[in-house]
């Protein structure tokens, strides 16, 4: 039976020893909670590092056996791995950076040497256990490099992968020295996901900038595998926190808690100690706020709940420093006899607490520089049973994308912080509950286990997507069927487009000329006297003329504009005007102008601008807004836009390879014919063909054809051996 296996960094467990037995204890974190559905089933797995250093093998092996009941599958890592993998690689390079504080980033090659090593330790693990037909879903930051490795020993498997925390803008990624291997490595999986749209965003943009992979929208062909990047943002339990905060336990403990913080207004601020949190600027604005207000002075609280989290760490010891002395300062600087203003902690605390707080509180502050997602916005949102109380919550938390009706704040403005608070004090309560409802909906609609069968339906989907791509595309045995009609057929047509289907694209359009191996197929191919070649291209009619014009074949250029049969003359299409020209080339020109590496080229009956050199990014910025305005001015022409491969062309409507290949065909009929082409332009010949016509796309592309090769050296392959088999046949 197929089986889901989850891979993260970490097992949802705590284990503890208890007079020598092992006890564990499922933690309550939000992945763990979502997925515990998932893992806990039939012969589904965990796999993941138990959380500990276990060096004994007996030890391990008891360990394992006590996991295994759990449907958990331990990693065992030892304290080198630990330190140089997860305290180095992961958390002191990959979350400085993707958290854009690059300035904590430290670039050890030794930490790289070790997250390739345990990211491979984790591949072997999976390899264990994985049959075919399994789902595979891989988890966070730390597993990267898992899906790419994956992928090489399961080429056929479906593998999700997740990232729990942001994924930063191209001009921070790329300051990472392994950038490239990290990228191949998550596009590994098939489909990937992400918090937000803007992660989703940058992760594309760092694709296509640092690998040469297509992408179009949110989909990157990766050989010919289709990789969907999606937004999947988290959610929490929220029915875990509305049953828990109406117990009598938890209102018990918030009148408790009330009477403690003498009916003060709280604010409540709940984070683990770490520089993306902006801990010191939340502290700051609230410092700023009892300045602006003195009113409020002795009737606010400030209740700030910070879990301990890598406090060995020196930037993190740094931190805690800063903290300790800033909450100092201000409770020195405010404090009356009987209140002070920052109730600060520096500890965990048990689930029912937190909700008694998420419950007491009247506002909570939620400010950090980045985050993820940050659950506790939402977990404070699912505690208010009675729609009461008011979130603000940073802009650069991904929650703020769908929470839009909390107070939203930049974190570095102090002085917004300031106000926000003093806003969110004297809201009133109608307001209060009109937000706080909206955003109920929100965490309610889009929770936890929303997100989990979101992802894997998702994934079910791209995998069968892809499947059904993968049977267009010519196998072997489809070939030999192509072969069989072939040499078979007494009377062949065969439409050949050039650029991207006989050869490579160039950055230089003149240097994609034909080499002698392509002259000799095309000369093997139109020496069978039962074959009509035609050579079908946008290109320029003299520049066809000077490449193939000896030839025993036909051309067809401009994409049909002109023609010429084996041994004739060139004849254009009767009735075609170029008086356009005059008013779309200015144009082009100020967009060439405004472009480096934009050129136009003219043809007889159609012009192009071209943006092969242009800088990623900005050439197809200017494509967009060129087919805008271009739209606009040939409303009233007999014209027609074509966006290609970095191209778009202007022509008449009259000219289109379709038309020109059925003009050519005439009332003929062929027993076999076939139409290769791997742009835009081509659908029109794979359009007009019949039905029983062999038509193949090159590339792996929604498209008319039946079928696809994934370049011009699988095209080349099939034509020759297209003649190799005939003249096997003839010598038979
Ligand atoms: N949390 C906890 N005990 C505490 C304080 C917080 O278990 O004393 C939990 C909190 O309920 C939330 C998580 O820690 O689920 C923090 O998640 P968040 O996304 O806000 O931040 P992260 O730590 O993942 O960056």
């Amino acid at each position: 039976m197929r089986k889901t296996i989850i891979v993260s960094n970490r097992l949802p467990v705590k284990i503890t020893r208890k007079n020598e037995e092992i006890v564990l204890m499922p933690s309550e974190g939000g992945l763990a909670t979502g997925l515990g559905s998932v893992y806990r089933e039939g012969s589904n797995v965990w796999i993941g590092w138990p959380g500990q250093e276990v060096s004994d093998l007996a030890e391990q092996e008891e360990l394992t056996t006590a996991l295994g009941k759990l449907n958990l599958l331990p990693v065992y890592l030892t304290a080198e791995e630990i330190n140089q993998f997860y305290e180095g690689f992961s958390n002191e390079v990959l979350w400085p950076v993707f958290h854009y504080m690059s300035t904590y980033a430290r670039y050890e090659q030794s930490y790289w040497d070790y997250y390739m090593r345990v990211n491979e330790k984790f591949k072997e693990a999976v390899l264990a256990v994985a049959e075919p037909g399994d789902v595979i879903w891989v988890q966070d930051y730390q597993l990267l490099l898992l899906p790419g490795l994956l992928r090489t020993d399961l080429p056929d498997a479906s593998i999700g992968f997740f990232q729990h925390i942001p994924f930063p803008s191209y001009e921070l990624f790329r300051l990472i020295p392994w950038r490239e291997e990290l990228l191949n490595g998550i596009l590994g999986a098939d489909l990937i996901g992400f918090h937000t749209f803007d992660d989703a965003r940058h992760f594309i943009g760092s694709c296509v900038r640092l690998l040469a992979f297509h992408a179009s929208a949110n989909t990157i062909t990766v050989n010919d595998r289709n990789v969907m990047v999606e937004t999947f943002p988290m959610g929490i339990d929220n029915r875990k926190f509305e049953s828990l905060s109406a117990t009598a336990g938890v209102q018990n403990q918030v009148q408790v808690l009330g009477k403690r913080f003498q009916q003060m207004r709280i604010i409540l601020s709940i984070d683990r100690l770490d520089y993306s949190k902006g801990i010191l600027q939340r502290l700051q604005g609230f410092d700023l706020f009892l300045q602006n207000h003195p009113e409020y002075v002795e009737k606010v609280g400030l209740a700030m709940i910070i879990v301990p989290s890598r406090d060995t760490v020196p930037q993190y010891k740094e931190l805690r420093d800063q903290i300790d002395q800033l909450v100092g300062n201000i409770n020195a600087r405010y404090r009356t006899m009987g209140w002070s203003p920052i109730h600060y902690f520096y500890r965990s605390f048990p689930l029912d607490i937190l909700t008694a707080l998420y419950n007491l509180a009247d506002i909570c502050l939620v400010t950090p520089m980045r985050d993820g997602m940050n659950l506790v916005a939402k977990e404070y949102v699912a505690s208010r049973i009675h729609n009461n109380g008011v979130l603000i919550l940073s802009e650069m938390a991904g929650a703020s994308k769908e929470l839009i009706d909390a107070i939203v704040v930049n974190p570095n403005n102090t002085n917004a912080i300031a106000e926000a608070i003093a806003i969110a004090l004297s809201m009133p309560l109608t307001e209060q509950q009109q937000r706080m409802k909206a955003m109920r909906q929100m965490v309610a609609k889009f929770n936890v286990y929303h997100w989990v069968k979101l992802f894997m339906t998702t994934l079910d989907d791209v995998k069968k997507a892809q499947q059904s791509m993968q049977a267009r595309r010519i196998s072997p045995g489809m070939a030999q069927e192509m072969v069989h009609d072939y040499v078979h057929a007494g009377k062949r047509a065969l439409f050949l487009d050039y650029d991207g289907t006989l050869v490579d694209f160039n950055v230089n359009r003149e240097d994609a000329n034909p080499d002698p191996d392509l002259y000799k197929l095309l000369n093997n191919l139109a020496s069978d006297p039962q074959n009509q070649l035609v050579l079908i291209s946008g290109r320029h009619h003299t520049n066809l003329e000077q490449w193939f014009g000896e030839l025993p074949i036909d051309l067809i250029a401009e994409h049909g504009a002109w023609h010429k049969l084996q041994g004739g003359a060139w004849t254009q299409i009767p009735g075609l005007t170029d008086q356009w020209k005059a008013e779309i080339q200015p144009i082009l020109e100020t967009f060439t102008d405004r472009t480096p590496g934009a050129l136009i080229e003219e043809k007889s009956f159609s012009l192009v601008w071209h943006y092969r050199k242009v800088e990623e990014g900005l050439g197809d910025l200017r494509a967009n807004e060129l087919m805008d305005t271009l739209r606009y001015y040939i409303a009233d022409k007999p014209l027609q836009l074509l966006p290609g491969d970095k191209v778009i062309e202007i022509k008449n409507v009259e000219i289109n390879k379709g038309k020109a290949a059925l003009a050519w065909m005439k009332d003929e009929t062929f027993d076999f014919i076939l139409g290769i082409g791997d742009d835009f332009t081509d659908e029109d010949i794979f359009k007009v063909l019949p039905a029983n016509a062999y038509t193949i796309k090159v590339g792996n592309y929604v498209s008319a054809a039946r079928y696809y090769l994934r370049s011009f050296r699988e095209v080349r392959q099939l034509l020759k051996m297209l003649v190799q088999e005939k003249n096997a046949l003839k010598l038979q």
